[in-house]
């Protein structure tokens, strides 16, 4: 091996550490709702320049994504997290350059890895303030022409790095959606999973807005980390905009609450043991975990479930661990 290879390859692993480090610390931070998410809308031009899309970008204002901020701050109204207000979204300058191709559906982990890092260098070069970024959401969304039966690349939110990838229509008849959009690849950003099947269909019961409705169909509202309302065992509909979705686990506790189950507040359910991925795991399923002095503190929405570990505390590697009623 050359000196130059070698050389090459330990700028690349100090790369890697440094990018680990800062995204742990970033992840601790911005999961916290300790304090609102700023989240800054980039509007970039994603059809060559059409006139059309200028015309519509140039036209936008912030009041177009209030929906956005009204949303988070309505479902996380039951975790009673130390924020009243999640996010506070605003709207950044309008970008003329573009983020580097996402790959394709089903291309290796390698690929996906290469674009992520390439995507955050992409970032971090073209949208530089003095803005910490600790707790700041950059979303690119690139508009195009609303074309009739046009369908557009998937959108995508980076679990790591706070930064997304929007694909959305420049039309005034498409704001709404645009917003769910928005919402969902927000909520990846900070830990959520997608809740439905290859097939688009929602997942039961975690994709079902009202999983415990009876009769299960036609439901009202569509979870927000799937975006289609179920109307019967095949037939969905997208909807229409965010007051017809809901955060699955915001309604799971309001379904508990009404068969009067108590909940209990947030409680100190876990020691500081707990690694980083243990805690992005639990995030994403409570949304609102939440580290002070050294303790990992949760909403364990029922004292009748505790949480199962397979492979020991702080020794988390898949969520595998499932509920485990004690
Ligand atoms: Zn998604």
């Amino acid at each position: 091996m050359t000196l130059f290879k070698i050389i090459r390859i330990l700028i690349l692993l100090a790369v890697f550490v440094v990018v680990a480090f800062y995204t742990k610390n970033q992840k601790l931070k911005s999961r916290s709702w300790t304090e609102p998410l700023s989240v800054v809308i980039y509007r970039i031009n994603g059809d060559n320049n059409s006139p059309v899309v200028n015309e519509y970008i140039n036209e936008l204002d912030e009041g177009v994504f209030e929906p956005v901020d009204r949303f988070m701050q309505q479902q996380s109204e039951k975790y009673t997290l130390i924020t009243k207000q999640p996010t506070q979204i605003r709207m950044g300058a309008v970008l003329t350059v573009q983020p580097p191709e996402a790959p394709l559906p089903g291309s290796g982990y390698a690929a996906i890895i290469w674009w992520g890092l390439k995507f955050r260098y992409w970032t971090y070069k073209n949208t530089p303030d003095s803005d910490s970024d600790m707790r700041r959401i950059r979303i690119f969304v690139l508009y195009h022409e609303a074309v009739q039966g046009r369908s557009l690349q998937h959108s995508l939110g980076l679990d790591k790095g706070l930064a997304a990838v929007i694909h959305a229509f420049a039309s005034i008849e498409q704001d709404q959606q645009n917003n769910i959009v928005i919402a969902h690849e927000l909520l990846h950003t900070v830990g959520a999973t997608d809740k439905y099947a290859a097939d688009n269909s929602a997942l039961f019961p975690t994709g079902y807005a009202d999983p415990e409705q009876s009769p299960l169909y036609p439901q009202t509202k569509a979870e927000i980390m799937v975006g289609r309302i179920p109307l019967s065992e095949t037939g969905m509909r997208m909807a229409d905009s965010l007051s017809e979705c809901v955060d699955w686990r915001t309604n799971s506790e309001r379904n508990q609450l009404a068969a009067g189950r108590e909940i209990t507040r947030p409680i100190r359910c876990f020691p500081m043991q707990l690694n980083d991925e243990a805690s992005a795991i639990l995030n994403s399923l409570f949304l609102n975990s939440f580290r002070r002095g050294g303790v990992l503190y949760t909403h364990c929405t029922s004292t009748r479930h505790r949480l199962f570990f397979p492979s020991g505390r702080g020794d988390l590697k898949k969520p595998g661990f499932d509920w485990q009623k004690v």
